[in-house]
């Protein structure tokens, strides 16, 4: 299996031999179909399978098979939101949103709490495609009414698992109130408790399955 056949643009086909893979891992032959057909997806992954490339790769393709969408200021805003557990999962996965969407005309950002609110705030200006948080500032933010996620098309809750071991369960719920209904969701954990279960079962709609 070859990552040519997946059905990937040619700019990220070229990200990825630039980034020196050559062959998909197990998760990315399975996932990246899947999330190129638009439909829901619930992934059993471990850290190390290449799990971020595998929601990541397919999310820029559909992304970029469209127009960024615009606010009444004519500024782009959010149609892609991953939510991660910590800080540095998110500064990582932001970092391979930048490194296999080099060549297209995508912008992301990656927002934490620990940090000041006002840079956050002024990088939100400037226009933002895919944004990677961790959900307690996300949500400080949507309370500043500094947020539009009301364009949010694609959803991605990487590490699952972890987010409700740290008892960001509340959290999430009031971040998927302020979601479009309609949106293609991607749930990634590397455990299936009976927590995530319920959390699957209140999200995703006809999930693929997928576990490696
Ligand atoms: P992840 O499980 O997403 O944290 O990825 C683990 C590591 O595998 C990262 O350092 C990636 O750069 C690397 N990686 C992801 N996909 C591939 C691939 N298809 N071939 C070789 N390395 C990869």
């Amino acid at each position: 299996m070859s990552f040519d056949s997946l059905g990937l643009a040619e700019p990220l086909l070229k990200a990825i031999a630039d980034a020196g893979y050559s062959t998909p891992t197990p998760i990315q032959s399975q996932a990246i179909p899947a999330v190129l057909q638009g439909g829901d997806l619930m992934a059993g992954a471990q850290t190390g399978t290449g799990k971020t490339a595998g929601f990541t790769l397919p999310l820029l393709h559909r992304l970029a098979a469209q127009k960024p969408v615009r606010d009444a200021r004519g500024r782009i805003v959010i149609r892609a939101l991953v939510l991660t557990p910590t800080r540095e999962l998110a500064a990582q996965v932001e970092e391979s949103v930048r490194l296999y969407g080099k060549y297209l005309p995508l912008t992301s950002m990656v927002m934490f709490g620990g940090v000041g609110m006002q840079p956050q705030i002024d990088r939100l200006r400037k226009g933002v495609d895919i944004l990677v948080a961790t959900p307690g500032r996300l949500l400080d933010h949507a309370q500043q009414g500094t947020l539009d996620l009301s364009h949010v098309q694609i959803l991605v809750l990487d590490e699952a698992d972890r987010m409700l071991d740290m008892g960001f369960i509340h959290d999430i719920k009031k971040v998927l109130a302020l979601l479009p209904q309609k949106k293609q969701s991607l749930l990634f954990s590397a455990t299936f408790s009976d927590d995530i279960k319920a959390l699957a079962d209140r999200l995703l709609n006809q999930p693929a399955l997928i576990e490696v």
